[in-house]
């Protein structure tokens, strides 16, 4: 199965993601891990990709579009979380499925409001202490988001491909509207 996860910073996305993939053993491929791995390791990569990633800004398209291409060749069940973001990198990522013959399953939307979202991100920074969770760089990403990723949203709703689940409660609750979002989805594919 092949499982697309949109939803703002602080929605529970990458929680959600990673549960979702190792209960059906399918890779958690995210676009936020693969670039911070980057960074710690000193990549090429990781040098030109660490100022973006502080300010909270966006890696340029043509360069995540080429990073997400090479991974999804790889696999042919995933949960893709932190890709696409923009439009173009939307509608990159269906021409490629559509060259790779792997079309997406369903696409899920993890809602939360802009207050939980900002409370959740500042808790994980005291914890986590990630260097783009601080507020100014908090309030950069997550109007990116509105400005960006919401149209992409939009797209997938316009298709009648999105599934919106409300990404407030508890963790295992989400996970449980989740499964039961996807229960009639792709039944039997993977
Ligand atoms: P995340 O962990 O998904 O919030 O991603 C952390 C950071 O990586 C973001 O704030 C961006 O700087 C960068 N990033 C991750 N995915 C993308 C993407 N699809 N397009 C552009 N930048 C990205």
């Amino acid at each position: 199965m092949r499982i697309l996860i949109l939803g703002p910073q602080g929605s529970g996305k990458g929680t959600q993601a990673r549960l979702l993939a190792g209960g059906r053993g399918l890779a958690h491929v995210a676009t936020g891990d693969i670039l911070r791995a980057a960074v710690a390791n000193g990549s090429e990569l990781g040098r030109r990709v660490r100022p973006i990633l502080e300010r909270g800004d966006l890696v340029p398209d043509d360069l995540m579009i080429e990073l997400i291409r090479e991974r999804l060749e790889e696999e042919d069940g995933f949960v893709l979380d932190g890709f696409p973001r923009t439009v173009p990198q939307a509608e990159a990522l269906d021409t490629m499925l559509a060259d790779i013959g792997k079309p997406l399953d369903a696409v899920l939307l993890l809602e939360v409001g802009d207050d939980v979202a900002v409370r959740r991100l500042t808790a994980r920074a005291a914890e986590e202490g990630r260097t783009d969770d601080a507020p100014e760089v908090i309030a950069n990403r997550l109007r990116l988001y509105h400005e960006l990723t919401e149209p992409v949203v939009e797209r997938y709703r316009g298709i009648g491909m999105l599934v919106a689940v409300d990404g407030e409660g508890s963790v295992e609750e989400v996970a449980e509207e989740i499964e039961s979002a996807l229960s009639g989805v792709g039944a039997g594919s993977r």
